[in-house]
């Protein structure tokens, strides 16, 4: 498979999967996209077969050039709760049924694509050097990231997060991780000013060639990365065929997928699975208060005037979302030069209108709906009291958005909503859902298991008992010389 440029005119230039997985941005500031979509072979949606076989094949499908997949996957997903099944699907009371994509190392669905993105780097990078990871995450990304690539010969990873931005456990988990390849460090400002960093440093001279000195490449784990894309679309074929396995579906039929949405990476990879011939009806995409992607999947208009919001949802709260681009770049998009002229206008003038025909081919696939803090709260606390299911803040937001989708539209596909996170990664919202006192910390953790009955897991047991390890906060501008500081040591 090659791969080309969000921002190229007419496609040109392609790049091979290695190089596209080691550069993560392209050249030209874009993103990687793949030129041309695989179909998925019917045999491969509707046989049983292991989750990690089903992955590697839909990997190999973007990957081959790396080498069989198999092994890799295997291993990634042994680290997870079942590894037979690492993303168990769950019928729900209201007929829906809820995919659980948090049982990994970190506690959150990141880890399904970033278990395996550190071999696939690895095998990218055999014959380039030492390579430097650096990340900015809204919380999960950062912890995942580090999890899998901590310990990793070869490699250095650094991740940046967002001071006052992330949940005090995910925070935690960061600044205690383990391992002599890791650094930390806070941001003063939201994930945006993060991100911003990450993409300056990534197309700064002089940093690049500072780190090149220390003996490393640049790369990142973003899900600007297309190696953390194509994990994620397994996960779509695989609750498809949970759907078909248990008689949801008869094979062919349609389905919904509601989205807790953030950069876009997500549910950018079920609209690439229905590319591909998967039979998604719909793909709903659940917005906090920060509804910068409501608001453009439904007017058209994307714009950063507005204030940025710190939510229940923290891993959600971003208005710069990276992989909106891959999505215009194929919802009408594909010769480069209008993809390149909406993200210049974004730049400049902090917005941008979609075309009417780029509208419509959008509505065609999604739907989006907004779902604010007390609307949270208030989904967290029924289905609790309903059904005793305990939701993160985010799959909260994704159910009240579907209930939306389903009594406006009176859509009567069957539904499957994406769970992104262990509810125990944010305490002290659950708590406060549930009509609690919380605290802080591992007392909130503890409180949240005494009042539901609910376990904590043994990754977050652990992490409220190590040594916090990193503690600094720099500026934005002083991202650089705190990521160069890492790789001295
Ligand atoms: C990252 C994250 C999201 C948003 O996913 P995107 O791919 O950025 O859209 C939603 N929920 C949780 C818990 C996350 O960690």
């Amino acid at each position: 498979m090659r791969f080309i440029s969000t921002r190229a005119p007419g496609g040109a230039g392609t790049a091979g999967a290695a190089e596209t997985i080691r550069q993560g941005l392209a050249p030209d500031g874009g993103l990687y996209v793949p030129e041309t979509f695989p179909r998925l072979p019917e045999e491969w949606i509707f046989a049983e077969m292991p989750y990690a076989q089903r992955a590697a094949r839909v990997l190999s499908l973007f990957f081959s050039e790396l080498g069989e997949l198999e092994p890799v996957t295997r291993e990634a997903y042994a680290r997870f709760d079942d590894p037979a099944c690492p993303a168990p699907l769950v019928r729900e009371p209201e007929g829906w049924h809820t995919l659980e994509l948090f049982h990994g190392p970190t506690r959150a669905f990141k880890d399904m694509a970033l278990q395996v993105l550190p071999d696939l780097m690895l095998r990218a990078c055999e014959a380039e050097g030492k390579v430097c990871i650096l990340t900015a995450t809204s919380g999960d990304t950062g912890k995942a990231a580090l999890e899998g690539f901590a310990g990793r010969g070869g490699t250095f990873v650094i991740v940046f997060y967002p001071k006052d931005g992330t949940s005090s456990i995910q925070e935690r988990q960061m600044t205690t991780q383990q391992g002599d390849n890791v650094g930390v460090c806070a941001v003063e400002g939201n994930f945006d000013d993060a991100q911003t960093g990450v993409k300056r440093l990534f197309s700064d001279k002089a940093f690049r060639e500072a780190v090149a000195r220390r003996g490393y490449s640049l790369s990142a784990a973003n899900s600007i990365n297309i190696g953390r894309l194509a994990p994620q679309i397994a996960y779509y074929v695989h609750a498809y065929a949970e759907m078909v396995r248990l008689g949801e579906v008869k094979p062919g039929g349609e389905v919904n997928f509601c989205v807790p949405t953030g950069n876009f990476g997500n549910i950018l990879a079920g609209l690439y699975a229905r590319k591909m011939g998967l039979p998604v009806k719909r793909l709903i995409c659940a917005s906090n208060r920060n509804r910068v992607l409501t608001d453009v999947l439904t007017t058209g208009r994307y714009s950063l005037e507005r204030e940025f919001y710190l939510t229940h949802s923290p891993s959600m709260d971003i208005l710069v979302s990276s992989n909106f681009e891959r999505a215009i770049h194929l919802m009408g998009g594909s010769d480069g030069s209008l993809t390149r002229s909406l993200m210049e206008n974004l730049n400049h003038d902090r917005s941008f209108v979609l075309p009417e025909s780029v509208i419509s081919t959008f509505r065609e696939y999604f739907s989006a709906y907004t779902c604010d803090d007390t609307e949270t709260l208030n989904e967290i606390q029924e289905s609790y009291n309903a059904s005793g299911r305990l939701f993160d803040p985010h799959t909260a937001v994704a159910r009240k958005c579907l209930r939306d989708h389903q009594n406006k539209t009176g859509d009567a596909a069957p539904a499957i909503v994406l769970a992104t996170a262990d509810p125990f990664k944010f305490p002290e919202a659950m708590l406060r859902a549930l009509g609690k006192e919380a605290s802080p910390g591992a007392d909130s953790l503890r409180a949240l298991s005494e009042a539901t009955g609910h376990p904590i897991s043994e990754q977050l047991r652990r992490v409220m008992e190590l040594p916090v390890r990193f503690d600094r906060t720099v500026k934005p501008d002083a991202m650089g010389a705190a990521a160069l500081g890492f790789l001295k040591d």
